[in-house]
């Protein structure tokens, strides 16, 4: 093993639960380690203000809290949080090189990417106004908020099918926003979309503009065809239109699957050995904190058998 004050038996690049959850297991596990939070300590789950689906938490946690108790238990662990993002990554020579934004360069024996997925928005500035104010990208995490209410989802791809189904369930209608004539879905979703009696699709329809003043209150609708628009009043806004995994920094270094997706083999390896990746960023079916945290801890365990076997 390598003595030098910037080498760590493991990095773990990224800040979110499966990041901050693999440190646990790795600090416990007797591993000197490092995280690189980057641009957002805490994750994904630091702009939303409820999260009501992490077990252990009965009332309803601001996303901020939650992930400043996972970060203090790391701490209190003995892991370090650096507050830097990773610039470039060598995988080719061991131990493994990292470049940091202020350009020093540490070493480590493994590494866990925990680098996550951004949501994918179409831009208008409405949307912006009211994220987290009824505008969501993910249905499984906000939708509870919309119980017997009207909403839409804005997509016509699987992700836009299963969301709109999943509202169904407990809004009292959903609008299915789709800007082309047919949807990209699988057909049996189609056929229960359309016999969901409380699902309504818009074809050929995009989103123009979301209204409301503190928070949702409707949204103007425009047929591309006719260039008609259309105001719905309604309480919450689903975007479904896709994530993009924080892969960049490893293209061409690992395997990345056609969506940009880390491949990994089911147990949080990837295409080079000592190196494993968690959550989101290897995640295209779920991206849910409880998941990317216990992917996180599969990493950790894996990452902790391959530096024993290293050494
Ligand atoms: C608004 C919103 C509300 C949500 N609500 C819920 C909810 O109620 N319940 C639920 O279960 N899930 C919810 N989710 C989803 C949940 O937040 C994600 O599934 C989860 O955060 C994924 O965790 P992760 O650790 O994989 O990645 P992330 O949380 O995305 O964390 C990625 C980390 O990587 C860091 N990073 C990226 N690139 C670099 C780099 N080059 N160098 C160093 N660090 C880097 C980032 O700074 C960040 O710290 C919500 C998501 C959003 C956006």
């Amino acid at each position: 093993m390598t003595e030098n004050e910037n080498h760590r038996d493991i990095i773990i690049i990224g800040c979110g639960p499966a990041g901050l959850s693999a440190a646990i297991y790795a600090a416990r596990g007797g591993a000197k380690t490092a995280i690189f939070s980057g641009m957002l300590p805490g994750g994904q789950l630091i702009q939303t203000m409820e999260v009501e689906n992490f077990p252990g938490f009965p009332e309803a946690v601001p996303g901020a809290d939650l992930m400043q108790k996972m970060m203090h238990q790391v701490k209190r662990l003995g892991c370090e949080i650096l507050g830097e993002e990773i610039i470039k990554v060598d995988f080719e020579t061991k131990p493994f090189k990292f470049t940091a934004s202020s350009k020093k360069v540490f070493t480590a024996d493994s590494v866990i990417i925990a680098t996550g997925a951004k949501a994918r928005w179409l831009g208008l500035p409405s949307e912006t106004k009211f994220r987290n104010k009824g505008v969501s990208s993910c249905a499984t995490c906000d939708g509870f908020f919309h119980r017997n209410k009207d909403v839409c989802v804005i997509g016509g791809g699987d992700t836009a099918a299963e969301d709109a189904l999943f509202l169904a369930k407990f809004s009292n209608k959903v609008y299915l926003v789709h800007r082309r004539d047919k949807l990209r879905t699988n057909r049996r979703s189609e056929e229960k979309l359309k016999a969901n009696p409380k699902i309504e699709i818009l074809y050929d329809s995009t989103l123009d503009e979301v209204l409301g003043s503190d928070k949702v209150s409707g949204v103007k609708i425009k047929n591309v065809k006719t260039n008609e628009i259309k105001e719905i009043n309604l309480s919450g806004v689903f975007i479904a239109i896709g994530h993009t995994p924080e892969t960049s920094l490893f293209k061409d270094k690992i395997e990345i699957d056609a969506q940009g997706y880390i491949k990994t083999d089911g147990h949080a390896k990837t295409s080079i050995e000592g190196v494993f990746a968690a959550g989101d960023v290897m995640d295209p079916n779920y991206k849910q904190a409880v998941i990317a945290a216990g992917t996180g801890a599969v990493a950790a365990m894996e990452t902790l058998k391959y530096i024993n076997i290293a050494r």
